[in-house]
Formats: C-alpha cells, structure tokens, sequence
C-alpha cells in the first residue's frame, strides 16, 4: 500500500463540462482519488452519482465526498442536531450511490461555549449521527471528521481524535493547512509533522492511523482568528511545507489519502504532492536496498 494523491473537486485548468469527465482527466494526470463536493449542499441526483461512481471505478479513481460545511455537531439544540444528520445522511446517500468509500465532515463551531462543552455535545451528535447511518444502511461508509482552521471553530487535531475514539470506525481529517492556520503557522516542519503522526498513532493505534484522511494547501492565516484564504503552491508567504509530512509518511510505511485543497491548481498541486513522496520514498529505498522497508 502506499498514499494517495487527488484533487478537490474540479481544478481551474480542468476542461471536462462535467463532474463526470474528471476521473478519466484525474487518471490522465496519474493522480489516484477524486473528492467530490457538497459543500454547499447535497445537489447530486442519483443518476448522476450512480454514473460518476461507474466512470471512476473504470478510471481505476477513488472516490470521496465533502458533505455540506453548515454542519455543526457542536451544536445543542436537538432540532438543529436533527437537520445536521439530515445532511449527513443524504451525504451518505449520494456516497452509497458513487461507491464512494469516505465522508468528510466538518467538527462545528463553538458558539461562544467553552471548547469541552463544545467537544461534549459534539461528541454527543457524532454517536447520534452514526446509529442514524447504521439504521440507514450507511455503516460501511467511513465518516471523517476534519480538522478546522478557525480557532473559533471546534476541530483542533486532540478534538478531532477525540471525535474519532467514540467508534472504531471513524478516520480523521488531518487538514495540515487548518492546523497550520490556527496554531499561527506553528505546525509546519519536521519535528512537528512527525508530532502529528506520533499523536495520531497513540489516540488510534497504528493500523487505523496509518489510514488517514487529509486535506493539504497552503493557507494565509490572521493572527487572531486562524485561516483567511487557501493559496496554490506558487505562492511563497505562508505554509505549510508538503515534503516534511511527505518523507515522515514515507519513513513510516503508511497509506493515507491526500486531497490538495489549493486555491484553483489543486490537481496539478496535488500531482506536485504524489512526486514529492515518490520521491521521498526512493531516497529510502536507496538507504536500504535490501528491500528491509514494507511498503
Ligand atoms: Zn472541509
């Protein structure tokens, strides 16, 4: 097994009329995975996600989908917590019928409540959330709650795993620009990429760790709340850097997903991200050319 690499949604330089001609495009960039989104709702009808699935899987191109960014587990009121698994479960629908296997979800925000109420009630709706999409039919579909940039939204990387530890089957979210974002650029670098992993690995155990789900870009922050806007890899002011996280990745044999959220180059960025590691990964095959490294 080794990472894999996509876009989010369609690039600029993307020439397909629709959704539906970008597995073929993204295989043609020898990129891996697609994330579909739903950000702004649920809008896909099943015809259309039925052929998406079928194309992608001819194109050999997994498949992800970023459900709406209005849901907020964090929040309490019960008929809010009923709308908010409405959309994960209609997120979880049009997943079903591309075949794709995972769901991003964002944590929510803290309402002005302290971050462990926040946490609590997050907590809370998450289990909520899944027996709905077990009742539903949905369980083989990983949710994965995401990591957020603001520093007033729930999602720091210890809330996202503790999110994840209420059901073996949820995958973080690492979006490393998020992170890098509301720490004010302090997640950037190898000693803090491998602080990462290293805590991933403690909060998950290693197998589950070694799956995870990850946004990348780099991402303009402010110094009082966190991300203002994502950025392409062209652009030099702000981080963080890919091929720390690329060569701990390496180093350590996992397989997760990356899906370059760049501001309009995400797939030729998220292409820059694949060389990266194959990079990274032949400079280590080289250290032991006995063929001592699993991949
Ligand atoms: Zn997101």
């Amino acid at each position: 097994m080794s990472a894999r690499f996509g876009p989010a949604g369609n690039a600029a330089d993307f020439p397909g009329k629709s959704s539906l001609e970008a597995p073929a495009w993204i295989r043609g960039l020898s990129l891996d995975v697609y994330e579909y989104q739903c950000g702004k709702g649920v809008n896909v009808s099943e015809k259309t996600a039925r052929e998406l699935g079928r194309r992608a899987r001819a194109a050999g191109i997994g498949l992800s989908l970023h459900a709406p960014y209005f849901i907020n587990l964090a929040n309490p009121d019960p008929e809010r917590l009923a709308k908010t698994t409405g959309y994960i479960l209609a997120a979880c629908q049009a997943a079903d019928w591309m075949g794709a296997e995972r769901v991003v979800i964002h944590s929510g925000s803290l309402m002005k409540r302290t971050r462990q109420a926040a946490l609590d009630t997050a907590q809370e709706s998450l289990h909520r959330v899944l027996g709905a999409c077990d009742a539903a039919g949905y369980g083989a579909i990983t949710l994965c709650p995401e990591t957020m940039g603001k520093i007033n939204q729930l999602g720091d990387l210890d809330e996202v795993l503790a999110l994840c530890s209420i059901d073996e089957r949820l995958i973080p979210c690492v979006d490393f620009g998020h992170l890098y974002a509301r720490t004010l650029g302090k997640l950037d670098g190898e000693a803090a990429m491998e602080g990462i992993l290293d805590k991933m690995a403690r909060a998950l155990g290693d197998a589950r760790a070694a799956r995870f789900h990850s946004h990348f870009s780099k991402i303009e922050f402010s110094p009082h709340g966190g991300e203002v806007r994502h950025l392409t890899f062209r652009q030099h002011d702000y981080g963080p850097a890919f091929e720390p996280l690329a060569n701990a990745v390496a180093r350590r044999g996992w397989s997760p997903t990356f899906i370059c959220e760049s501001a309009g180059t995400q797939a030729q960025d998220a292409l820059a991200m694949k060389q990266t590691y194959e990079a990274a990964r032949a400079v280590l095959l080289e250290q032991q050319p006995h063929g001592d490294v699993l991949f």
